[in-house]
């Protein structure tokens, strides 16, 4: 289906249907297959013939969502697993060895520094921190050792912005593989293999199903690199389950859809805020006022559904907004239909040092929306309560 625009892949790619001739995928909930005969079962263990074994290694809904994501995300392959977390690991595990090194982006997603300083150093892989935009940092952190640059672009919740085409020459040049986290955009408005990374990784758990149903996620690549991304997981058991995977494979049919939703309620809801004598400074990529608001646009076609925003007053008059609130979600989660609203500093960010916090512009008056699919007046009636 090469040659269909992405709204038409996002819905008929990877389409198939069994004997029953149902006209919605079916789930296929099964741990495992059966053959017709010893000699079938033999030729599928030993790869030469293709088909279902077990789940843990393949599954007929899972693949179906697999297909249609590569497809939207310009990937030659994927590999689904049970959460964003599952799909970051697998990557990091099947990409770097032990005595490598990882040079990540600072503002990544809090969990995934998590991973990095407490799970991966186990295993005697160095991992160095730099600022997401600053290229020169980049470049000056590469060591003879280094293997993979890890970063997500737009970070949350402030918006700043790698240029993933120059990022890409600088890890090319040194034989480095460049995976990006594009979670926060999802496929609809970023590609970021299109601009030269190498990986790219997502929690599906986000935008892709979008309703806060269930945790997915995925890793894209080229054959060789899912290969052994997905020979991680076989082995390690995080793969999807047949019953998310139908949720997340529904959620793509209307992706691109919900991202334009998200993206057009988000600009009104900031342009709003830059509006209110109690709000110091709004922090938006679809703002002209944003620093990256020319990267993101030369980038992205879009900007996302993150609006964050600083109160006069800090963390007391933070907590007055959030708290007056009476349809907005008090929830550090994002991506989905139902605007939530969080205080970072004390949430998301709440590990960080004062200091750390200060250099990250996580100040105390700052608040963080997803902002969901209602209608953006009711929205910014809720928010203005305690404004
Ligand atoms: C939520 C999130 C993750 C982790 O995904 P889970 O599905 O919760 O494991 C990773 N990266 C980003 C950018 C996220 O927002």
């Amino acid at each position: 289906m090469k040659d269909l625009k992405f709204d038409t892949k996002a819905i008929r790619e990877g389409y198939r249907t069994t004997q029953e001739q149902e006209h919605s995928e079916a789930i296929f909930l099964t741990s495992s297959f059966v053959f017709d005969s010893a000699e079938q079962a033999a030729n599928r263990f030993s790869k030469e013939e293709p088909g279902n074994i077990y789940a843990r290694f393949t599954n007929p809904t899972v693949d179906a969502f697999e297909k249609k994501l590569a497809a939207l995300e310009g990937a030659d392959a994927c590999v689904a697993t049970s959460s964003g977390m599952a799909a970051i690991f697998a990557s990091i595990m099947a990409l770097v060895e032990s005595g490598d090194h990882i040079v990540a982006s600072r503002n990544m997603f809090g969990t995934s520094i998590v991973l990095l300083n407490t799970i991966v150093s186990k295993f005697n892989v160095g991992i160095s921190y730099v600022d997401l935009g600053d290229l020169s940092q980049w470049k000056n952190a590469v060591q003879d050792n280094t293997k993979l640059f890890l970063l997500e672009t737009p970070s949350n919740p402030l918006g700043e912005v790698v240029d993933i085409t120059a990022l890409s020459k600088i890890s090319q040049a040194n034989n480095i593989l460049l995976a990006v986290d594009n979670a926060i955009l999802s496929p609809a408005l970023q590609n970021p293999i299109k601009l030269g990374a190498d990986v790219v990784i997502h929690s599906a758990t986000k935008y892709i199903d979008g309703q806060g149903r269930c945790l997915a996620g995925a890793v894209l690549a080229s054959e060789v690199i899912i290969e052994k991304v997905s020979a991680f997981t076989r082995a390690t058991g995080p793969s999807l389950s047949a019953f998310n995977a139908w949720i997340v494979l529904k959620g793509l049919d209307t992706l691109s859809l919900r991202m334009k939703a998200h993206c057009d309620n988000a600009l009104k809801l900031a342009t709003w805020l830059q509006d209110q004598n109690q709000v110091k400074k709004v922090h938006y990529l679809g703002l002209e006022s944003h620093p990256n608001h020319a990267l993101a646009s030369a980038q992205q076609s879009g900007f996302g559904g993150i609006v964050s925003f600083e109160v006069k007053g800090g963390r007391e008059a933070a907590f007055k907004v959030i708290n007056a609130t009476e349809i907005l979600s008090i929830t550090a989660n994002l991506g989905d239909t139902k605007t939530t609203i969080t205080h970072p500093a004390s949430t998301t960010h709440g590990r960080l040092t004062e200091n750390e916090k200060q250099q990250a512009n996580i100040t105390e008056g700052l608040i963080r929306i997803s902002v969901g699919l209602e209608d953006i007046g009711d929205v910014i009636n809720d928010i203005s309560k305690g404004l």
